[in-house]
């Protein structure tokens, strides 16, 4: 609507600042989400297709998060804006459906690795409650609440006090052996690596070795470093930097927070993320990128492309900067907090 009415575009200058970093997890044909509640994290290599386009040819420089650092670091301001592309978590699709369409427009992008989910030490474990729910008219927590799942709503219900009972409760640590004991009661598979949609180290080096691509960190266990210790926080994000560096032969500059909300990464994650000497850290928090943001480059904000809406105007009118405000209560600049 926004972007109809002309008000995005004669915001765009004052909200829309240097540019944006988009968010995207899943890129596939079929965006399927068994009950729903995590479709928002696909879209389809079709959308990703004309959001490219589209931004082309309004003359948007793409770049890489690299180049977006330099940018940001020197303030200057341009004609152009800037749009990096940031993909979350390394989901086998960006290889097979994102990848082909980076490709075909020239357009750098960021893949944020969590070396866990390839080596099986950690569990994408939104999908697998999803599954489980899906399949089960009833699941108990071992020690927990219980949730009666026969009928759709019953069972969104139960994935929604389920990932609260996950993120604030139980702690970090806590919630891999709880869902594994969970799904064995269920005689359901957990965590077997094949069963994860995640690249593996062969396809990270395959897709990493084309210099469209930036590999970053994103914690090994994608733990909320906000419920961890300062000094496992910070080991956190050295060991997932060490492992990808091992595995790919570059160690990744650039590192986003697992979950990314203000719940999850505050100052004190990005000043860590800084010390460890990651030159960009991004946040889930909604925002565009302004020359404010040189002393802010480890909680950066990102526009997500909501897989819900895959309609083009709604990722233009975010991009614009002009829902921005709305988002963050008037703050331009989204601190870390
Ligand atoms: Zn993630």
């Amino acid at each position: 609507m926004a972007w109809h009415s002309g008000l995005a575009q004669g915001t765009r200058n004052r909200f829309g600042g240097l540019g944006s970093i988009i968010m995207l997890h899943r890129v596939r044909r079929d965006c399927i989400s068994p009950l729903g509640v995590t479709r928002s994290l696909s879209i389809t290599p079709k959308f990703l297709d004309e959001i490219l386009a589209s931004l082309r040819s309004e003359g948007t420089e793409f770049v890489s998060m690299d180049e977006m650092a330099e940018r940001v670091k020197s303030g200057a301001r341009r004609d152009r804006r800037f749009v990096a592309v940031t993909l979350d978590d390394g989901y086998n699709d960006n290889l097979n459906h994102a990848y082909p369409v980076f490709q075909k427009h020239s357009v750098p992008f960021t893949v944020y690795v969590a070396p866990g989910f390839i080596e099986g030490a950690a569990v994408l474990w939104w999908e697998v409650a999803e599954k489980l729910i899906a399949k089960a008219a009833y699941i108990k927590v071992p020690g927990g609440p219980e949730w009666r799942c026969s009928t759709l709503f019953q069972k969104r219900a139960a994935f929604h006090g389920l990932m609260r009972y996950f993120s604030y409760t139980l702690t970090e640590l806590e919630q891999l052996p709880v869902l594994r004991e969970m799904c064995a009661a269920a005689d359901m598979m957990c965590g077997v690596t094949a069963d994860q949609d995640v690249m593996t180290w062969k396809q990270l080096r395959q897709i990493s070795a084309d210099p469209l691509c930036t590999i970053g960190g994103h914690t090994v266990h994608h733990y909320n470093l906000k419920r961890l210790t300062a000094g496992m926080a910070a080991q956190e994000m050295r060991q997932s930097a060490d492992m990808i560096g091992d595995e790919l032969g570059k160690r990744p500059a650039h590192f986003a927070f697992p979950y990314g909300s203000a719940k999850a990464a505050g100052r004190r994650e990005a000043d860590i993320a800084a010390q460890e000497g990651f030159v960009s850290a991004v946040t889930t928090r909604h925002g565009t990128i302004h020359v404010e943001h040189h002393a802010n480059l480890h909680a950066l904000p990102r526009i997500s492309i909501n897989g819900r809406f895959q309609k083009l105007v709604y990722a233009q009118t975010m991009m614009s900067g002009v829902t921005t405000p709305i988002a963050n209560a008037g703050r331009r600049v989204v601190q870390g907090g």
